[in-house]
Formats: structure tokens, C-alpha cells, sequence
């Protein structure tokens, strides 16, 4: 145990000051992309089986709306530069940058050195939702995705059906290898429709069932060809328990939407990062 200084009172009253201001950040053009979005037709539909997962592939300048049609399900979902495998969604930035859960307006942010938009969100049937009294949110971009490992560490079993298998396996089928060849391009995920939260006395991560319904959606829009994977989480609306067969799972459907043509007029795909990847030389010996 830790003593607590007389100044501990002064000491926790600093002020909290955000990490990363976004009043810099470029804004999305979110008026081009909606006016776009009307008119958009259907070009693929891909269905996600309960506890298993897909790829597709989602070029630039089209929408991609994620549905539970049938029932509330969580979904794990993975993003990659399309021709690049290296370059892959940044949970971990995308959160510092818009916040543990994202709704419509918040850009989903590849890896180091890319760091650009890959996705902009830009319809969020579940953002009435807001924040409950138990400080759960929808649309998590904290948890990472379960895993078999985590599984086993915890239980001592074993179980095939976590996203992380799943996306593994989808990725693998995608790309011709096995999924063990494969598995380390899995990355943290957005969470789509999880409802979760941090407890206020211990800090731990907490699930809750999803809020979503039949027809639920979330959509976005592709700033730069992407392979996505999506994994119907064994979860199910993640209310009990995940990484076993016990919970309800429902089908997940992904659309992807082709704007008409001339409708993205001044609308490039973004760049890279511009910083120069210099990195500096050491220092004077402090
Ligand atoms: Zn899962």
C-alpha cells in the first residue's frame, strides 16, 4: 500500500486536458458523402453466418452498411489497405483521436506510417444511444476481439469459434493460405454494435447486450480501397458471454453501395501521412 502525500487533494485536482484536440483534424466532407449516398446502388451483399466470418473487398468512393437483419449481433470487423496487408485499422489511434466509441463523423485511422482515413462513418442507426448510467457506449473501438488464447489462458479449454479464428479462417480462404499463416494480419477491431464501458470502481472492461435490434445499421464510407473481414461475434448480443456456443448468434449482412457517377466531384482519397519519417538524430547527453 501506498501512503497518500498531504498535497494528494491538489495533486488529483489538476485539470484533465484531451490528449488530441481534433479542432485541426481535417473534417470529413460529411454533406458530399450524403448527398452521394442517395441514389448509391447495391453492387455486392455479403451475408456473415452466426460465429463465423467473411472478406470482401470495398473499393474508394463506395459505401459499406453493416446490418444485424434478423436479431442483435455484435460484430468484429478488420480493415485493410487493399493491395497492402501491412497497413490495417489502428484501433488504438482511431480511439485517442475520436474517443472509445465512434458514430457517424468519426474516421477510422490506419496503422504507422500511413495514419490516414481509411473509412468515414456516416449513418449510425444506434446513435440515439448515447451513453447509459453504466457508462456503456456503442461501436467500441477498446476491446481487441476474442481470442482462443485469451480463452484458454482464462478457462484451460479450447474454442474455434472466437473472432479471432474467425477472421483468421475468412482471411485465409480470401487469400489462399491457412489460417495460421495468416492469423498475424488480425488486428484490433472496431467493435460494431457492442455496448461497453469501463467500471467506475475498478476500471474493468465491461460488455453489455447490445441495444441493437433487427435492422440495425451502421454505414461508412471507404476513403481508400479496403479488404474488410467481419467475424459474427459467438457472443452473440455479447449480454452473458463470449468464446463459446452458449450465447444467441444472428447472421451479420454487409452492402456495399456504388454512388452514382459524378456524384464524389472534388472528392480525392487520402494521402498518407506527410511526415517525413526522418525520426531526428539522439540528442545532447541529458
Ligand atoms: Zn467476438
Amino acid at each position: 500500500m501506498s501512503t497518500a502525500p498531504p498535497d494528494a487533494a491538489d495533486r488529483r485536482a489538476a485539470p484533465a486536458v484531451i490528449c488530441y484536440p481534433t479542432e485541426t483534424l481535417p473534417a470529413p466532407p460529411l454533406a458530399l458523402y450524403a448527398s452521394a449516398r442517395i441514389g448509391a446502388v447495391e453492387q455486392a451483399r455479403h451475408i456473415i453466418p452466426p460465429r463465423e466470418a467473411r472478406a470482401f473487398e470495398l473499393p474508394a468512393g463506395h459505401f459499406c452498411r453493416i446490418s444485424c437483419p434478423e436479431g442483435s449481433q455484435v460484430g468484429d470487423l478488420n480493415l485493410f489497405a487493399a493491395r497492402n496487408l501491412s497497413e490495417r485499422f489502428f484501433s488504438g489511434k482511431t480511439r485517442a483521436l475520436h474517443g472509445s466509441h465512434v458514430t457517424t463523423g468519426a474516421r477510422l485511422w490506419s496503422c504507422l506510417p500511413w495514419l490516414r482515413p481509411m473509412a468515414t462513418i456516416t449513418a449510425d442507426s444506434l446513435a440515439w444511444y448515447g451513453v447509459d448510467a453504466d457508462g456503456g457506449r456503442v461501436h467500441d473501438v477498446i476491446g481487441t476481439r476474442c481470442d482462443p488464447y485469451t480463452h484458454t489462458l482464462l478457462s484451460g479449454g479450447e474454442y474455434h469459434q472466437c473472432c479471432h479464428s474467425n477472421l483468421a479462417r475468412a482471411l485465409g480462404a480470401h487469400l489462399g493460405h491457412p489460417a495460421q499463416e495468416v492469423e498475424h494480419h488480425v488486428h484490433d477491431v472496431l467493435n460494431v454494435f457492442m455496448c461497453t464501458g469501463f467500471t467506475r470502481d475498478t476500471g474493468q472492461y465491461f460488455m453489455k447486450a447490445s441495444p441493437a435490434r433487427a435492422g440495425d445499421y451502421l454505414e461508412f464510407f471507404a476513403e481508400i480501397d479496403l479488404l474488410g473481414v467481419l467475424s459474427a461475434c459467438p457472443g452473440g448480443d455479447c449480454g452473458a458471454e463470449h468464446s463459446s456456443d452458449a450465447a444467441l448468434c444472428h447472421p451479420l449482412e454487409v452492402t456495399i453501395l456504388c454512388p452514382p457517377a459524378g456524384a464524389l466531384a472534388g472528392w480525392e482519397s487520402p494521402a498518407p501521412s506527410g511526415y517525413s519519417r526522418q525520426h531526428g538524430a539522439p540528442r545532447t547527453a541529458y
